[in-house]
């Protein structure tokens, strides 16, 4: 596991002097480092080495990874998966973070379902940017009217946005990414994280003004299995 720390650190370094090229402060800038399909050995070996912000793409796989770290301070999750609104408790329960809101209604459950004595969940609205069908996220038309329904939710703070831009189209999907977090947050000013860039496309995504990157193979290795919901 020593490799984890090793990746994190070299993650971590290699953020900052993009930072430095780019005239952006490092400090601005949050590695999600997610651990879907990974052991709680590999987990513990990059909160170890101090990683705190850790993504989790399934519920229950969330929900069992918060349950045995739970008492590991400071420890934050993302969820960064699709949502569907039977699984919508474990997340409200467990969560720090909901990077992919697509659908009022699924941010309505969270809203009610999140506990009294947890601190608002912070979401970001996912953009299919890349107008996949296969992909999740809201048509950039409908961003607009999906964020000020979710700003008006009690124990939700809208945040940002997030995107997963088609291979080949990281360049344009990141500007135009960039674009959509402005004129979002002239509405919402507190909206200003900008969560894209995965292990092989962050810098570039760093260059847009991402604030949040999700690294997953770049910090763990590659995943043996893929699982989906
Ligand atoms: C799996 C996943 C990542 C991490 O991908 P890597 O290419 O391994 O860095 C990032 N974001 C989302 C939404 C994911 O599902």
């Amino acid at each position: 596991m020593n490799n984890i720390a090793e990746q994190l650190n070299a993650a971590y370094h290699n953020i900052t002097e993009n930072c430095q090229k780019l005239g952006r402060e490092p400090a601005d800038v949050c590695l999600v480092a997610v651990s879907k399909t990974k052991p709680i050995a590999a987990l513990m070996a990059a909160y170890e080495a101090g990683q705190r912000q850790f993504g989790e793409n399934y519920p229950q796989e969330l929900q069992a990874k918060a349950t045995t770290l739970f008492a590991l301070p400071e420890l934050e999750w993302h969820f960064i998966g699709p949502l569907q609104s039977n699984k919508t408790r474990l997340i409200a329960e467990h969560a720090s973070w909901v990077h992919s809101i697509d659908r009022l209604k699924i941010a309505e459950r969270l809203s009610a379902q999140r506990p009294a004595d947890l601190p608002p969940l912070q979401v970001l609205l996912q953009i299919n940017i890349s107008h996949e069908d296969s992909k999740a996220g809201i048509h950039p038309d409908q961003l607009p009217g999906l964020a000020d329904a979710v700003a008006k939710l009690p124990q939700l703070q809208l945040r940002g946005l997030m995107a997963i831009p088609a291979p080949n189209d990281s360049k344009r999907a990141f500007e135009a990414m960039a674009q959509l977090s402005k004129s979002l947050q002239q509405q919402h000013p507190g909206a200003t994280e900008l969560s894209m860039g995965m292990s092989d496309d962050w810098p570039l995504a760093l260059h847009y003004g991402a604030t949040m990157i999700r690294l997953g193979t770049a910090i763990f290795g590659a995943r043996t299995y893929e699982r989906n919901e």
